[in-house]
């Protein structure tokens, strides 16, 4: 029986185990699509995953890896044929359908994304389910009308990977970006991925004001908690905040004057089951708004192994940008 590398979750007496082991191809789950996976990523939910530290597998044994990268090997799916050249992030991969961190995996064909022409699958992966939901924050920015001549955009878990990505996008397209960070030594890093402003974060946890001075029209949020409700009530009259993460927690303790004395909106963004058309439409997106170079300046490479290293590392908040994982 042919097998393959993986990182393999199998439920303990106390928790859970993860190593670096060999999987059966015979275990791999029901799907119309088997993948050659080349590159995964290590997100704040991988780190989760690996660490145990909250309940994101709900199966076991499990293959984490909430994204991956590669080349159909095999398909009876109409739209994908040997050879394609995919995407996949969320619909359940890595939680309670075996993941990417793994040569093989067998997925449903109605869950892929082409690549984009012109991205390459390891550029695809630095990029990732952190990258892809931080396009999906911005575009729904613009649905708003969030637009650069509005005012400036804060950005909170800044030197995280949703943040880095975010930072790097919005400045291309011309906003003025405050990015909010814990690490004042990446203030560099920060500038240098566009940020115009760098804060201490700090500035952002204080007690809540319901409405504080208004000091940006949009941004994007991967911290949640007090910091969230304290970006509502520094947001500009008609302003909106994309709210996509719990870095910080998943409380929201907010009032509701920033909603009903100044029209600002909250917006909730979900990556894992976004539908196709709007995720396709990111990943376009992905191809033509984000700077190549700034994403190699944010991206460190490791293999298979070290995912098991790394995990406890983006939970605990001291990853910088975006790990991506050579599998292939
Ligand atoms: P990262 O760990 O890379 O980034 C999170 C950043 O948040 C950190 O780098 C840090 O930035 C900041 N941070 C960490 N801990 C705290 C804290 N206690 N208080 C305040 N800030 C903190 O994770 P990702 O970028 O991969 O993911 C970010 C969040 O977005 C996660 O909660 C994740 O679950 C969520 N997410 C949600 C998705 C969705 O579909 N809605 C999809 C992808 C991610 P700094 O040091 O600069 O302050």
């Amino acid at each position: 029986m042919a097998t393959f590398k993986a990182i393999r979750i199998d439920k303990a007496d106390k928790g859970q185990t993860a190593q670096l082991a060999d999987f059966d191809e015979s275990e791999l789950m029901e799907g119309d699509v088997t993948v050659r996976v080349a590159w995964s990523t290590v997100n704040y939910k991988d780190g989760l995953a690996v660490t145990g530290k909250a309940p994101v597998v709900r199966r076991f044994p499990m293959i984490p890896g909430i994204d991956l990268a590669g080349t159909v090997e095999a398909s009876s799916h109409p739209q994908w044929k040997a050879g394609d050249q995919v995407i996949l992030n969320g619909w359940g991969v890595g939680e309670t359908h075996l993941g990417g961190y793994a040569q093989r995996a067998r997925l449903k064909g109605d869950w892929l994304v082409p690549l984009p022409a012109g991205m390459g699958a390891r550029e695809a992966m630095a990029i990732g389910t952190a990258g892809y939901t931080a396009m999906l924050a911005i575009m729904a920015l613009e649905r708003h009308g969030i637009a650069p001549a509005r005012g400036p955009v804060v950005v909170t878990g800044a030197a995280g990977g949703v943040g880095s990505v975010a930072i790097a996008i919005l400045s291309k397209l011309g906003y003025h970006v405050v990015a909010s960070t814990g690490r004042p030594q990446e203030t560099d890093y920060l500038k240098k991925l566009g940020a115009a402003e760098v804060i201490d974060r700090a500035e952002l946890t204080g007690p809540l004001r319901p409405l504080a001075k208004e000091r940006w029209s949009g941004g994007v949020d991967s911290v949640g908690s007090l910091t969230l409700a304290n970006v509502l009530s520094m947001t500009k009259y008609g302003g909106a905040i994309s709210a996509c993460g719990l870095a910080g927690g998943m409380d929201l303790p907010a009032s509701v004057a920033p909603f009903i004395l100044r029209a600002v909106s909250l917006l909730g963004i979900d990556s894992v089951m976004c539908p196709q058309e709007i995720r396709r439409e990111a990943w376009r997106r992905l191809a033509s708004d984000l700077d190549r170079g700034k994403l190699e300046a944010l991206t460190t490479e490791v293999p298979l192994a070290e995912v098991l290293s790394v995990a406890p590392s983006i939970v605990e908040g001291r990853v910088r940008g975006r790990i991506v994982v050579k599998i292939g």
